[in-house]
């Protein structure tokens, strides 16, 4: 089965480059349906997010300047339960980058088995050039604007790129302060003293690992043989490959921004500064022998590739040159639906974001739990259900890629796509 590459014109999508997050998500759910029994209502349906809100958010600068940012929030689809996902601040944030990135957010809910929907915001800022005080203002307003529109039951924001468990700290008390009340269920990725959970920052990389692990096993090679390059090193890559050198894989190469260190007998991970230690460390790591670009790490000869720091850089001009006998997926759409089809073809299978770094929002949900029920789980809970979350979801996408032959992604798909048109059959269309 092979998908078509070159029909980018269609209208439904959007007028942005054929490998923008939205047209990305789109062209992915529309090659899913073909390949799934779901009803073609529902498809449309969910081609459309719900809502997509965009407000203006005035900060103060130091300087006593006022600079107008703009923030969105867009919501996808909540017919299993509240919205869900991330808030970013990159200067390229878009509505139409947070619509692709929240629908992502519905099948990843959906194939955890998550009862959550999808959704996805942001400030178009760079975070880079904000003192503490300035992020800090300008998260209590962005939460102030959206505050008609979240909660714990309606939608629940969590850390993206460019936030943080602070960052989360300040959404949910400046939400808290407004309503007169505290509501730690409100956001999740908080620091866990003010409600956040064990385990939650680790979480999307302990995802990334656990299914690298399963999936090395399903091509039947053996941990201690498995090499393995990581692009990234914050809190998705660095955990993954941290995780994976702990249980005897060889993780021969880690990068951040400047670059990739680089050893082929494999890289002592937990003496490499990850972003949170020290940012942009790792081409200062000495304790490699060598130093690559993330283009020559991409392209490296390993057994998986775990591109785990940002959107589309397996693109159609590289996909050839992907060397890794597989692709785990770490970030969000680290694969351009072009250079998906060039991997299919090539038999380099990909495991799909939705599914590998799903433990974020698995583990999102069990501090959601915590919030809403006043408990608290240790960190052997949070790891051991995290497993088994895991584990669960990893059969069923399994299950259908031997039984339908299909894609991984397709199969993830397939998972969401039943559960969601299941809720959505049954829940009937309103009025
Ligand atoms: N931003 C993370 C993701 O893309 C986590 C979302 C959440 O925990 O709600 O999966």
């Amino acid at each position: 089965m092979q998908a078509s590459t070159d029909d980018h014109s269609d209208e439904e999508h959007s007028t942005e480059s054929p490998d923008s997050t939205l047209n990305n998500a789109l062209f992915q759910l529309e090659r899913a349906s073909q390949y799934t029994e779901v009803d073609p209502n529902v498809i449309e349906r969910l081609k459309h997010p719900t809502k997509v809100l965009q407000v203006s958010v005035p900060l103060r600068r130091d300087s006593g300047e006022v600079e107008v940012f703009t923030g969105f929030r867009a919501q996808h689809d909540d017919v299993r339960g509240p919205y869900k996902g991330g808030l970013r601040y990159h200067p390229e944030v878009t509505a139409e980058e947070c619509t692709g990135l929240a629908m992502w957010m519905t099948w990843k809910c959906a194939v955890m088995d998550l009862p959550f929907g999808g959704a996805k915001g942001g400030i178009a800022v760079n975070p880079k050039s904000l003192s503490h005080a300035e992020k800090e203002r300008l998260t209590r307003r962005f939460a102030e604007e959206l505050r008609g529109s979240i909660g714990p039951t309606k939608d629940v924001p969590a850390p993206d790129m460019g936030t943080d468990a602070q960052t989360m700290a300040w959404f949910m008390d400046a939400y808290s302060m407004q309503e007169g009340e505290t509501i730690p269920g409100v956001v999740t990725g908080k620091p866990p003293v003010i409600g956040g959970s064990e385990g939650r920052e680790a979480a999307p990389g302990r995802s990334v690992a656990i299914i690298s692990r399963e999936v090395a096993k399903y091509y039947n090679k053996p941990m201690d043989e498995l090499t393995v390059a990581v692009q990234g090193f914050g809190s998705v890559g660095a955990n993954a490959a941290r995780l994976l050198d702990d249980w005897g894989a060889k993780v021969v190469a880690v990068s951040d921004v400047n670059g990739a260190a680089y050893d082929p007998d494999g890289l002592d991970t937990s003496e490499i500064p990850d972003h949170e230690q020290e940012p942009e460390a790792v081409t200062k790591f000495d304790g490699a022998p060598e130093r690559l670009s993330n283009a020559e790490l991409l392209e490296l000869d390993v057994d998986i590739l775990a591109p785990s720091a940002i959107g589309n850089v397996i693109t159609k001009e590289n996909a050839n040159n992907i060397s890794a006998d597989i692709v785990v997926e770490g970030a969000n759409g680290p694969t351009t639906f072009a250079a998906d089809a060039i991997l299919e073809e090539r038999g380099i299978p990909v495991v799909p974001d939705i599914l590998a770094n799903a433990g974020g929002v698995t583990v999102s949900y069990f501090e959601w739990l915590q919030d809403i029920n006043r408990q608290s789980w240790t960190y052997g809970e949070i790891t051991s259900e995290l497993e088994t979350k895991m584990l669960s979801a990893w059969d069923d996408v399994t299950a259908v890629y031997e039984r339908d032959e299909m894609t991984w992604r397709d199969a993830a798909y397939a998972v969401a796509l039943s559960r969601i048109a299941a809720a959505k059959d049954t829940r009937g269309l309103w009025p």
